[in-house]
């Protein structure tokens, strides 16, 4: 134990304060951590950035203290060991990792401060773990009453539903087999039944008590735009709201990765790009940059992003649609981890329903997959199309009724939907019009067209094409003048989404589909949204949170945005000295709150939200002097 922790009494909660700096736990934590702390099993799901990690920190450091030895992390992501346990000794935390990256001699000197008792927690990959040398290094700690717990991190790595199966993680049930009695923690992100399932059975934690939070992300504010010009939507909405941020634009294919990232790189932001075709060197360059350094925009196809706990991601864009809500929950989930305000970001249109769509059509799959897809699609493009609150609507998805504090609520106050309920129109003569235009197509000429033809003979434009097939003597030509051409493609892409249209072939051809008919008839009512200008939001600072949803950071004037970008500054130097990531030294909410308070003492700075013992030691004098001497205008 350290200079830190060797003179306070050790509860949990002293431990969240004077390690951590944290006033309160958050949600479940309290319960998991005392469970744990008792020396019961747990099986723990909780979103990504809801705070997994300080479940069995918390219980490692007590038990610790209490002489009850090390805490054992199984971790299947080398990369990121390094920076976790360099985050736990910038806490005064004794820890360490054992991975395939250290030479023996630094191995050596690990396994030595693990057998010695000295270490409070030592992370391993799984296939580490699993080795005779490992086992019976564990064994003699066993022997001696010195391994204070399992916690086995990526938990759904383990169920072959989930999406990251590893095949070592099946070997984990050894732990239970070979050391009875010490407590295990399996913690992860994924929800579904069948995942939860798997784990309980493989790792033997049938008896374990279920911890299961809300997957609300109440920070994240969700938006789900027109695409009228992507690359122009996607830059100003960076530059309007997010200027100097770190954030993930996603995008299909490596292609479109490429030329979005040049783009945005010439128009001034920071941007690079990141695909499974760039080589291995490349790649890991660019993750590192973004991990260590402020601001940068990764563009990235979805091969980005597994394994990346970076707090302060605050903006994850699509350029395209995702395949599935599961999908874009769990990228969209990469935003805002460290409980600031964050956006989720989507431009979405005609073309993007079409892709998917043939995506699934195309593919090698069997029906039943592929009816299966199609059915978590449509979820999506309701989604997408929804005019009303889009967080019940994803929770929903999950089984989940949106109830915060307990009571349910219909809108959360933090989505596009809720902050500017969208109009509506009766598209029901317009959507008729689209329906009998495309039977006449099929009556006329035998067979359909694309949307572009379909749009010019509703709006009456005499082309090329018209002419040659003769459509200006339809009776449907010029019947939709009224409407402009973006109107028309919204009306379809809504049309496609509701099911009543579907396309087909090498050239998308529109045909009438299930409920088409009754839509012709008259039977049925559309209501779609009317294609909305971007709302003006304006450049927010720091943005507080809004409406119902959980307050994020309150917002900060003028000479508080300078005090807090002069800290930044500050953390920015310290990083680089350490070699650490940023958010390692002091996350985004810990710098705005030093911001917003400005402390004058060592005690005051204590009383700030992420700052502990040890970090007040090392780095209280040097703040103290950075909120001094920051300028207080511009
Ligand atoms: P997860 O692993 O579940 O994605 P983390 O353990 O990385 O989440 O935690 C997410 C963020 O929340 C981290 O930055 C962490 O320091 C912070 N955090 C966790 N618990 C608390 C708490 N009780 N009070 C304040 N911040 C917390
Ligand atoms: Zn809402």
């Amino acid at each position: 134990m350290t200079a830190a922790l060797a003179d306070v009494p050790v509860s949990a909660r002293q431990v969240l304060r004077s390690v951590f700096g944290y006033g309160e736990f958050r949600g479940q934590q309290r319960e998991i951590v005392e469970h744990a702390i008792d020396g019961g099993d747990a099986l723990v799901l909780m979103p990504t950035g809801g705070g997994k990690s300080l479940c069995y920190q918390v219980p490692a450091i007590v038990r610790h203290a209490r002489g009850q030895g090390v805490a054992v992390v199984v971790s299947p992501l080398i990369a990121l060991m390094h920076d976790q346990v360099g985050a736990l000794e910038e806490l005064g935390v004794h820890a360490a990792f054992l991975n395939s990256t250290l030479e023996g001699e630094e191995a050596r000197q690990v396994e030595r401060e693990l057998l010695s008792g000295r270490l409070v927690l030592v992370y391993a990959a799984p296939e580490r773990i699993l080795t005779p040398r490992f086992l019976a290094m564990l064994d003699s700690l066993h022997e001696r009453g010195a391994l204070s717990l399992f916690a086995i991190d990526e938990a759904h790595c383990v169920s072959q539903w989930g999406h990251d199966f590893r095949e070592e993680y099946l070997g984990l049930s050894v732990l239970h087999e070979r050391f009875p009695g010490v407590p295990r923690l399996a913690l992860t992100a994924t929800a579904d039944a069948d995942t939860r399932a798997d784990i309980q059975e493989r790792l033997q934690l049938q008896d374990a008590r279920v911890f299961v939070a809300s997957f609300d992300r109440g920070n994240i504010r969700y938006t789900i735009v027109e695409k009228d010009d992507a690359r122009q939507q996607l830059l100003r909405f960076i530059r309007d709201e997010h200027e100097g941020d770190a954030g993930i634009v996603y995008c299909q294919t490596r292609r479109k990765v490429e030329d979005i990232a040049d783009w945005l790189a010439a128009q001034g932001i920071a941007a690079l790009p990141y695909h499974a075709g760039l080589d291995a060197e490349l790649r890991r360059r660019h993750q590192d940059r973004f991990l260590r350094e402020d601001g940068i925009v990764m563009v990235a196809t979805i091969a980005f992003g597994m394994g990346i706990d970076k707090p302060d991601v605050r903006f994850v864009a699509h350029l395209d649609l995702p395949k599935n809500i599961e999908g874009y929950y769990q990228e969209t989930g990469r935003a805002g981890r460290d409980g600031l305000a964050a956006d989720a970001w989507m431009a979405y249109g005609l073309a993007d329903v079409v892709n998917q769509r043939r995506m699934i059509d195309d593919s090698e799959a069997d029906e039943d997959f592929k009816r299966q897809q199609r059915g978590k699609l449509d979820a999506l493009l309701a989604l997408a199309e929804a005019h009303d609150c889009r967080r019940v609507r994803l929770l929903a998805y999950f089984g989940e009724t949106y109830a915060p504090a307990g009571d349910v609520r219909l809108r959360c106050g933090n989505c596009d939907n809720c902050l500017q309920p969208p109009a509506t129109w009766d598209a029901t003569e317009a959507a008729r019009m689209a329906l009998s235009c495309i039977y006449r197509f099929q009556q006329h000429s035998g067979f359909g067209f694309g949307a572009g033809h379909l749009i010019d003979v509703l709006r009456g434009k005499r082309t090329d094409k018209v002419l040659q097939r003769g459509h200006e003597q339809l009776s449907t030509f010029g019947i939709g003048a009224e409407l402009g051409e973006a109107q028309w493609r919204s009306v379809l892409r809504q049309l496609l989404a509701a099911g009543h249209l579907r396309s087909v072939g090498d050239y998308n051809t529109l045909e009438l589909a299930g409920s088409a008919r009754a839509v012709l008839r008259g039977e049925v009512a559309v209501r779609l949204r009317v294609a909305a200008a971007p709302p003006a939001r304006g450049r927010r600072g720091m943005r507080g949170g809004a409406g119902d949803a959980k307050p994020a950071a309150l917002p900060l004037d003028e000479a508080g945005l300078l005090r807090f970008a002069a800290l930044k500054a500050w953390r920015a130097e310290v990083a680089r000295e350490h070699n650490l990531p940023a958010y390692i030294v002091f996350h985004d909410a810990t710098l705005a709150e030093m911001a917003r308070e400005q402390p004058l003492t060592l005690p005051a700075l204590a009383a700030i939200g992420g700052v502990g013992a040890k970090k007040l030691e090392a780095y209280g004098e040097a703040i103290l002097q950075v909120l001094k001497t920051a300028p207080a205008a511009a």
